[in-house]
């Protein structure tokens, strides 16, 4: 049990706390459910980008998977192996690719055809051999938030299979590309296995159809996107997730990639704020916490649901009310119509499954510090990143003020 009180006394609030002995569990359930088969999870590190959080993966034998060369330097400098790390992207910029090449990671997944010749252009320049995988779309529904879905020809990830089919040869009949994996994420909070087993289907027959003609590919990178329980769904448990795909890659000798975030890291999390006020409008209340939208914007972004808890036990009848931050927008709410008891001023909130895409979202909004960051491992507890200050959030502007 995490001493939530204790913590808030020591680091205040806002604060986030992860637990790193559920990301271990959590990890160790999606290795174990691969067992047997050459795979390697490459932690999806834009879910929770703390340093030392990722250098607890690094510790467990996890990979990375980036989505920029900020994240690939992250990863390197947490201690995760280049040769584990890869850089995923819709978007890259050409010195984001140069740097990738240098820094000699495991491979770059290529989202177009455009980029695939930036890629060998700048390999070619670099007098290198770059390896790539393709993101391809399935154009499969993922049946997720329609924000968090990646694998329909709508969205703007990856490529369809046709296009997949004429980079892969272009790939091979380059000099300076070595096509060596396939891609696909189809999307993020999955909760049904169907269409992530449809997806792989689609893309084993393509790796199949690939090696009839000579291109034989090492990595089959199933992306990340397992859902977690936020508040009372059905969630995919790892062995079927396993199963489903290995079942659709018959005949394959292929090394599975898989790049889990949420998965890993938001059961692991809470975000802790405190009560300021009560107040009314008419018969709408509100609970006016010290926490806001820039610490945890997925209320605001997607509607997305964090169960609540009070810390200590509050007396009196809950009733609905909106829990809302000190930040100047409507839009800004960590929980519509949520049944609370009476608080008071200093009442502490924890909200749950915060350890995925909460810090990493936020933002000096409001000219407001980022809240602290602290790690609980065997009953331990430790800082490991400190509360912004307002000489922090001004640095970069201070000397060019006009
Ligand atoms: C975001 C992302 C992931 C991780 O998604 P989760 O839903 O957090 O597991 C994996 N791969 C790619 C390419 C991504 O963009």
């Amino acid at each position: 049990m995490i001493d939530f009180e204790y913590l808030v006394k020591k680091y205040g609030t806002p604060l986030y706390v992860y637990d790193l002995d559920h990301m271990t569990r959590q990890f160790s359930k999606l290795k174990e459910a691969f067992r047997g088969r050459k795979s390697l999870l490459a932690y999806a590190i834009k879910a929770n980008s703390n340093l030392s959080v990722v250098s607890h993966f690094a510790k467990l034998g996890s990979g990375a998977d980036c989505v920029s060369i900020g994240e690939v330097k992250r990863a390197l400098l947490a201690g995760i192996p280049k040769y584990k790390i890869l850089f995923s992207g819709v978007g890259k910029r050409d010195d984001e690719i140069a740097e990738a090449l240098k820094l000699d990671i495991l491979y770059i997944n290529v989202e177009s055809e455009a980029e695939l010749g930036r890629v060998e252009m700048i390999a070619k320049e670099m007098n290198k051999e770059a390896r790539i995988s393709i993101r391809v779309n399935p154009n499969v529904d993922p049946k997720t938030h329609p924000y968090i879905s990646t694998g329909l020809h709508e969205n703007k990830f990856g490529v369809d299979m046709e296009t997949a089919k004429r980079m892969y040869i272009s790939a091979k009949n380059s000099e300076h590309l070595d096509p060596v994996g396939i891609h696909f994420h189809i999307g993020s909070q999955l909760t049904e296995l169907n269409p992530i087993r449809e997806a792989a289907e689609i893309v084993a027959d393509m790796v199949r159809s690939l090696a009839a003609i000579d291109i034989e590919l090492k990595f089959f990178d199933v992306g990340g996107g397992l859902g977690i329980r936020y508040n009372d769904e059905t969630t995919i448990e790892p062995y079927d997730y396993a199963q489903a795909v290995l079942g659709t890659m018959t005949g394959l000798d292929m090394t599975i990639v898989c790049e889990p975030g949420r998965f890993l890291t938001a059961n692991a999390g809470y975000f802790l704020t405190k009560v300021l006020y009560e107040k009314k409008n008419g018969e709408k209340r509100f609970v006016v916490v010290d926490g806001a939208m820039n610490d945890l914007i997925r209320p605001s972004l997607y509607n997305a649901f964090h169960r609540v808890e009070v810390v200590g036990r509050k007396k009196g009848e809950t009733s609905p009310a909106d829990i809302v931050g000190p930040v100047c927008e409507s839009g800004d709410f960590l929980a519509k119509d949520y049944p609370l008891p009476p608080l008071d001023h200093g009442d502490i909130l924890i909200l749950h499954s915060a350890g995925a895409y909460g810090f990493g979202m936020g933002s000096n909004y409001n000219t407001r510090g980022r809240s602290a960051e602290v790690i609980v491992e065997n009953g331990k507890d430790r800082l490991v990143r400190k509360r912004e200050s307002f000489e922090d959030i001004i640095a970069l502007e201070r000397e060019y003020l006009i």
